[in-house]
This record gives structure tokens, sequence and C-alpha cells, in this order.
């Protein structure tokens, strides 16, 4: 696997053997997991919806309170990436910009960012998806609530409680006992009829699947309490991996149907539409 990467005494970016590839230890993003990062999925070589990553990561930048990075310097590395690496189609490309060489403690001297752009094959997402609800919560009023740090360690527990259950992916409430997302995937559920996904005040990351599929499938954005979700007849999970992912099970307690007719409705508009426009 090649790999561009830029900072880190590798200047304005240059393409490297992953396993040759440096990273100073002291990196901020290694000592304290200061740092943020994208997946975005490329199809034949192309990235899809990299615009509304780049602009994530610049929010996730400025929450974070880290300099903003250099959103053309990236997308040139993700051309570079990509070119280096055209064998993995469809391919994960994962963007990974830290605070650069920091001190041991919390503090930032204001190093330049270290930039990493990597491609690997995307694996085929499952055809449907069992989760697990974690005994803990997320907190919708933290600091980091919505931004996409580099400090996953939780999503990393979380998903390991789910397989060692079976379950494919986490879900998380918030604070407030309302649905909040998965480690890595938002969440829709139909229930009474309607749509519904958390509201970004309920805490998940702002996934940009999750708003494509509110601008061509519809849905409202609503909080759902937990002890709804025995009322839940489908419900599907959004992700760059995962496109639309139906659930099959929520806890154990199997949905009457996987995918029902809302789930396979949008899972065809999302297919539709997001081969017809690379960058929505
Ligand atoms: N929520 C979390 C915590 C994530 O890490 C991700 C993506 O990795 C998502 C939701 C889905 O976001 P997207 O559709 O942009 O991939």
């Amino acid at each position: 696997m090649q790999v561009w990467i830029a900072g880190a005494g590798y200047g304005a970016g240059r393409v490297v053997a992953a396993e040759e590839a440096r990273v100073p230890v002291l990196d901020h993003g290694i000592t304290v997991g200061d740092g943020i990062f994208e997946t975005v999925k490329a199809v034949g070589g192309q990235a899809f919806a990299l615009t509304r990553h780049l602009r994530r990561l610049a929010r996730s930048a400025a929450g974070l309170g880290l300099t903003a990075p250099d959103l053309d310097l990236l997308a040139d590395g993700v051309r570079q990436a990509l070119d280096a690496n055209a064998g993995a189609d469809p391919a994960r490309v994962r963007i990974t910009v830290t605070a650069g060489p920091g001190p041991l403690g919390s503090e930032r001297t204001g190093g330049d960012l270290t930039y990493v752009v990597a491609v690997a094959p995307f694996p085929t997402p499952a055809a449907s998806v069992d989760v697990t609800v974690v005994p803990w919560t997320r907190n919708e009023n933290g600091a980091l609530a919505g931004l996409k740090t580099t400090s996953y360690a939780e999503n990393v527990l979380a998903l390991d409680y789910a397989r060692r259950r079976g379950g494919g992916e986490a879900i998380f409430a918030n604070t407030a006992g309302n649905l909040c997302e998965g480690t890595g995937s938002n969440i829709f559920v139909v229930a009474g009829g309607r749509l519904v996904t958390p509201p970004l005040s309920a805490g998940p990351l702002a996934g940009i699947t999750r708003e494509l599929v509110l601008e061509w499938c519809g849905g409202e954005e609503a909080d759902l309490p937990m002890s709804a979700l025995p009322d839940v007849t489908e419900a599907f999970l959004t992700s760059t991996g995962r496109d639309v992912q139906p659930i099959r099970a929520i806890d154990g307690r199997a949905l009457p149907e996987a995918p029902g007719p809302v789930t396979r409705k949008a899972m065809a508009v999302f297919a539709e539409r997001g081969a017809a426009d690379l960058d929505p």
C-alpha cells in the first residue's frame, strides 16, 4: 500500500510505501489523539462526495481548535494516493490530519499539521446487520460531540462490546435517553409509519450519507426515546462504507422486515442518485 503524507518532514506531500512512511513519535495525534479524520469511498478511482467530506474535515478542525487544514493540498493528496493504489476498487480513502509534533501533555505548541491519506480496498458491506445497544451513553453536550476526531477509542470499545454479543454494529443512546448513532454509522428508524433519524442536537456525527438520504429520500430529524425502540418496524444504518444497510435485529429483537419497504426505497434512491452524481 502506498500512502500520501505531508508535513512531518514530507513538506507539501509525497507518495511513499506505507511501511516506510514515518510520523514523529511525539506527534500530538499519537500522544493525545489530537487529530481529525475522514473516510471517503472511491469507485473507479473517483472519490465520492469529496467536497462534502473536506468541508466536514474543516468543521472538525475548527471545532477542535486546530489550524485550518489546507483542503486543496488534501484534495491533491487524495488524487495522488488513489493513482498510486489503482488496484483498490472500491477503495476506502482514509484522510487523517493531526496537530503534528507537540509536547507530551495536552497543550499545543502550534507545530505544522501532519497529513496522511491511505487507501485500501473497501470491504463489501453485509446485506443486513444486527445491532446492539451499548450500556453507556454518548454525551451530546460534550466538546467533541459531532466532531470526527481521532479520539475514537470509545467507538472501538463499543464495537467490541457489540461484536462479543453477535452484533455487527453498536448503537449509542445519548444522556437524555434518546437514540444517537452507531460507532461508525448514523441510524434511521421507521416508527408509526414515519422515517426518523436523530437530529444533530442529539449528538450524532453529521454523516454525509445521512445528509444525502435526508435530501434524496426525505425523512424527519426527531428525537426518539430508547423506550420507543420496541415499536420500530424498520431501521437502517447509513455510512460511507455501507451506504444504506438494513438492520435485521435490535438487541436480539428481529424486525418484521429487513429490508422493509421504506428501507428498500431508500436503498434504491441512494444507489441511483449516488451513481449519477460523483460530488453531490
Ligand atoms: N457516525 C460516526 C461516529 C461515524 O464515524 C461515521 C462514519 O464513519 C458516521 C456516523 C457516518 O458518516 P458518513 O456517512 O459520513 O460516513
